[in-house]
């Protein structure tokens, strides 16, 4: 029989509206246009030792992409963030991800979002679930696929909405090749990001005095401003790392001297192989383990910290 301690771990309490439910109890209308439409946003965020990373960042984000939906969140900033920490306390959770939702709410069966009195807003924490080590010690292989990202005046990638079938598509090509991720290209052809990570590469170039450059797509071709993108970005200017923000296409990944993945779920993983073609010596190199580390040093350090009573 479940004690009411161990019932914690199994079950842990799910926010929405205000309220905490156990998580077979937290449910939503059929009518909520997030479930009809993918009618809404999202968050994903972690946080680390009682330190969530980046919150605010995360906040600003999906305020954002509520914007432009005109999608109203009847709370401030300030009462998410409280509301987050609550759920994390509630669950003892010192380790975590923590998924926001925020749908446009219950709704007829109708598209007009006019006819969702108010925004449905839900905060799942769990404890993380951490990729194999394998992929970080030998790097991914990982493989073009032939779905495009959304295009920025269709649904603009940089909106963190809960239509992510474009991902999806992706996420299938790829699983269909044996791979885990897909690099996805826009309709230009260029290289935007992954399914749920963006995407980095480094390489050496002739005449570079300064060493090795650090590149990854702007992220108006096509991409997610991603919160972990942004703090490699940041570590690379404090280690005097040359970084650009560039156009690249598949023939630069697959001439890199080194390539990886950001994502606040994955962190920073490597990619030895895209399409068949070895990256750099095939193995994970030296500049990625480098920001890996730094990475790992600013989680454990940096963000809003919280109390978990044992
Ligand atoms: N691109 C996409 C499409 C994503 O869904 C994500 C988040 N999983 C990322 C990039 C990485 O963003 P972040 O570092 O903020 O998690």
């Amino acid at each position: 029989m479940a004690t009411s301690k161990n019932r914690e771990a199994i079950d842990p309490e799910v926010y929405i509206d205000g309220k905490w439910f156990p998580k077979n109890e937290a449910k939503v209308s059929v009518f909520d246009h997030g479930l009809l439409y993918g009618d809404g946003v999202f968050e994903g965020i972690r946080s680390y030792k009682s330190l969530v990373f980046r919150l605010e960042e995360h906040l600003v984000r999906l305020w954002e992409s509520a914007h432009t939906l005109m999608l109203e969140i009847p709370m401030t900033m300030k009462e998410m963030e409280t509301a987050i920490v609550q759920t994390l306390q509630r669950n003892k959770l010192t380790d975590a991800y923590i998924r926001v939702i925020v749908t446009r709410g219950v709704g007829d069966l109708g598209l007009d979002p006019a006819k969702c009195k108010c925004a449905t807003i839900i905060i799942i924490t769990d404890k993380i679930s951490l990729y194999p080590e394998s992929f970080y010690r030998d790097g991914l292989e990982i493989v073009t696929v032939a779905t495009v990202r959304n295009l920025p005046e269709a649904v603009n990638p940089s909106i963190k909405s809960l239509n992510y079938l474009n991902n999806i598509l992706a996420k299938i090509e790829a699983k269909n090749s044996g791979c885990v991720e897909a690099l996805m290209l826009n309709h230009q052809g260029y290289v935007a990001e992954c399914t749920g990570d963006n995407v980095f590469m480094v390489k050496s170039e002739p005449g570079e005095k300064s060493g090795p450059v650090l590149m990854t797509p702007p992220v108006y071709l096509g991409a997610l401003k991603g919160i972990t993108r942004q703090a490699i970005i940041d570590i690379a200017g404090r280690k005097k790392l040359a970084f650009r923000e560039q156009i690249l296409t598949r023939h630069d990944f697959f001439n890199a001297d080194e390539v990886f993945l950001t994502g606040t779920a994955a962190e920073v993983i490597p990619v030895v192989k895209i399409d068949g073609r070895v990256i750099g010596s095939g193995r994970p190199g030296k500049v990625t383990q480098t920001l890996r580390n730094a990475f790992h040093q600013i989680t454990s350090k940096e963000g809003t910290r919280y109390k978990v009573k044992s």
